[in-house]
């Protein structure tokens, strides 16, 4: 009887990379753990693809989609604000509606998981359940999000100008240049709404990550531990990860694929920064070079560039704005590479082409989703880190998974020359060890979310608390 199911609700913050962990985050609660599940999403942030993972969910059955009524930011953020501070804002403005809807239900809630951008719905008065926020990240962001308040009292000046690694108790000191964007300019709106955050997303029952424990047991040790990291959060941590979108079903196969099919097994070099990511002009031309310096088959999604804004796409990913590769590409690339790679314009299946076996490496901007999508696929990464939290990332997976390789200076601080970019291409197509190596951690990570493993465990304990909570309210 589905009214005996408990309920819950998740709701989602914008972002493909914030969308897809929360809906396989909301299909495994409902596939093993037997709740009813409604998603809410923001339609008003819904690009082309968020809309079709939406589309796709809800036609599943398996869950019920929410979409909830755009909320007007325009003039409670500047014309320039950054990412991170209009999800923020869009997130706050969007919780009326959160509110009604849930009000409204049918079947009352047990169980409320936020993704953490959506923090401040933590501290709805009324509703009386079990909370969890959803980080859709790594520990290690985690770790840094908790500790920014008191960074701030302890660090004077601007942390990207500090000789020293910044010392989190527990966990591995974070470089200054590996800090996440809210935290690049202290006077920012964005930093304020970033300290905010880390104490906001402590008001839950727990946390749960998409990270598992034996990727970063160091960090979920420190994090748990009362006298370290835990003192900034006395919630229970849950590694319920790695959450990524399955392969598609094969009607809907893309022509990539099929060109895919015609090269020799792991020959393909796959080139993509994420939902946002754009470069330079002169970046662009430089990667256009590099690769074909390289020698070797591609893939690459190209968008136009933005001088000055690495993720300058985020809010119109999928979103053209008219022009063909050739406009922005340097002159005779296309033809002069069009026997050993592909430029897709926007968007391509990732997935789907990270599994393929013909593809032996990823360019990646380092997102956390693309991070899990390659190591599950077993493809070593040349680690290019855009925006966000994506430069805590790269350094995880160069210097600690040893899955990647990265150029010498951060590509944000300058551009990366066509030499540099041949290298690195090359040595992730031919050496053997980091291929190895994310095999080695791509089976940790499928074991963790096996019956039985720690990330299955983890997710029952969570749910089992909201589960108790559900038959307490009486229910059959
Ligand atoms: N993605 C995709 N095709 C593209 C670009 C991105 O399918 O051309 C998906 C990708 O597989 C991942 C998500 O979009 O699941 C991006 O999330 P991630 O955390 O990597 O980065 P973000 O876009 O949030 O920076």
């Amino acid at each position: 009887m589905e009214s005996s199911k408990p309920h819950a609700i998740l709701l989602a913050s914008p972002g493909l990379g914030h969308l897809i962990p929360v809906l396989e985050l909301a299909k495994r609660l409902v596939t093993h753990h037997g709740f009813r599940v409604t998603v809410f999403a923001i339609a008003a942030s819904a690009s082309p693809a968020e809309s079709q993972s939406l589309g796709s969910a809800a036609s599943s059955k398996l869950l019920h989609v929410v979409e909830l009524p755009p909320a007007d930011i325009s003039s409670l953020v500047d014309a320039d604000a950054a990412v991170f501070t209009r999800i923020v804002v869009m997130m706050r403005e969007t919780i009326p509606s959160f509110r009604a809807a849930i009000s409204a239900m049918k079947f009352p809630p047990s169980l409320m998981i936020v993704d953490f951008f959506g923090f401040e719905a933590l501290e709805i008065p009324e509703f009386d359940m079990p909370k969890y926020t959803f980080v859709p990240s790594n520990a290690c962001l985690l770790a840094l999000t908790l500790y920014v308040a008191t960074l701030d009292v302890e660090v004077k000046g601007e942390y990207v100008d500090r000789a020293e690694p910044l010392q989190l108790p527990g966990c591995k000191p974070v470089r200054p240049e590996d800090v996440v964007d809210p935290m690049l300019d202290r006077r920012n709106q964005q930093y304020l709404e970033y300290m905010r955050m880390g104490v906001g997303i402590t008001k839950a029952d727990g946390i749960l990550l998409n990270t598992w424990e034996d990727l970063e047991p160091t960090t979920l040790k420190a994090l748990r531990d009362h006298k370290v990291m835990a003192q900034f959060a006395k919630v229970p941590i849950y590694p319920v990860g790695p959450l990524t979108r399955p392969v598609g079903k094969e009607e809907a196969r893309s022509e990539l694929l099929d060109w895919l099919d015609l090269q020799p097994a792991d020959s393909v070099i796959y080139v993509s920064f994420g939902s946002g990511g754009t470069h330079s002009s002169e970046q662009l031309a430089e990667l256009a070079w590099g690769l074909e310096l390289s020698q070797q088959r591609f893939i690459w999604v190209v968008r136009p560039p933005i001088e000055n804004d690495p993720s300058g796409s985020f809010f119109t990913t999928g979103k053209g704005r008219g022009e063909h590769p050739s406009d922005y590409l340097p002159e005779g690339f296309l033809t002069r590479t069009k026997n050993v790679g592909v430029v897709v314009p926007l968007w391509a299946p990732q997935v789907e082409i990270l599994s393929h076996p013909s593809v032996r490496g990823f360019l990646s901007h380092c997102g956390w989703g693309s991070t899990l999508e390659s190591i599950l696929s077993g493809v070593p990464m040349v680690a290019w880190p855009l925006y966000a939290e994506q430069r805590l990332n790269a350094t995880m997976l160069t210097e600690e998974l040893g899955i990647a390789v990265r150029p010498e200076v951060l590509p944000t601080k300058r551009v990366v020359r066509k030499e540099e970019i041949e290298k690195m291409v090359r040595k992730v197509m031919e050496e053997n060890h980091s291929r190895e190596r994310v095999k080695e951690v791509m089976n940790s990570g499928e074991r963790a979310l096996r019956k039985g493993g720690s990330s299955y465990n983890s997710l029952s304990q969570a749910a089992s608390t909201a589960i108790s909570f559900h038959k307490s309210t009486g229910a059959p």
